[in-house]
């Protein structure tokens, strides 16, 4: 690639990550202050060094715990997995829902985020991701370059719990098949996994968030990459930096 070219490539993507922070509400950039001369020179050398991300990749292979391509079953579309939920009553969560939310976008995304559940705007408007959650969820996939048209959106339980809670164990272990079906209708090749509740279902473990962020995972052939819930961003602000750092990676694997 020509040095110009290169020069193009980083400068488009230094106006989309300025662009993205605006989004995310980050209108100042902390400097660092000039102490001595030759400690400020020392600073300006330091912040000069292109960020190093530490891809450490764990390999969970969700098929062979879950056994799911062991006995090979008939490859489902969208249309009759959503025909296979029907009016469903599988758990509890089918007393207070309005609407099924089964997921929406690209049936052929490269992409699929994955949430835990709807709440009140979303089993209103039998949507994923439209609340306020789900607005900003929307400006990071803009500030990525891509569309919601571009890539699957869905929960790991597809009617809301109640008050917004998190679903409950045998909530999510009812309803996440649905989801697995519809991860492999989709056959993406990233998974960004919203929120411990998503990753935990996601990639059959227990741990937490904390210890799932920062590398990359399996789900078959898709990569998995493990993020704060949008929700979380709006509570705690201080989380949009490490959120929009998973982002840019996974762009890269895009
Ligand atoms: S959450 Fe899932 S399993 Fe439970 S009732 Fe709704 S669709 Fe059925």
């Amino acid at each position: 690639m020509s040095l110009k070219l290169e020069l193009k490539e980083l400068l488009e993507e230094l106006k989309r990550y300025f662009e993205c922070q605006k989004i995310l509400g980050l209108d100042t950039i902390a400097l660092a202050r000039e102490k001595k001369k030759e400690e400020s020179s020392e600073i300006y050398k330091k912040e000069l060094k292109p960020p190093v991300f530490r891809e450490k990749k764990t390999r969970i292979n969700v098929e062979e715990q879950l056994g799911i391509f062991d006995k090979p079953s008939k490859k489902l579309t969208l249309e009759e997995i959503k025909e296979e939920i029907g009016d469903c009553t599988r758990c509890k969560l089918h007393q207070g829902r309005t609407n099924i939310v089964f997921g929406e976008g690209n049936p052929k995304a490269r992409l699929v985020f994955v949430g835990e559940g709807p709440g009140a705007e979303e089993d209103k408007q039998a949507r994923p991701f439209v609340g306020r959650a789900g607005q900003l969820l929307t400006k990071i996939i803009a500030a990525m370059g891509l569309k919601r048209s571009d890539v699957y959106i869905c929960n790991v339980v597809k009617c809301r719990p109640p008050g917004n809670r998190s679903p409950e164990p045998d909530e999510a272990g009812t309803c996440e098949q649905f989801l697995f079906k519809q991860l492999r209708a989709i056959n993406p090749d990233v998974i960004v996994c919203l929120g411990s509740v998503a990753a935990q279902s996601v990639l059959r473990t227990k741990e937490k968030l904390g210890n799932l962020r920062g590398k990359f995972h399996s789900y078959g052939r898709a990569k998995v990459r493990v993020t704060y819930h949008p929700a979380a961003l709006l509570r705690n602000p201080g989380y949009k930096k490490p959120l929009w750092d998973d982002m840019q990676i996974v762009m890269k694997e895009l």
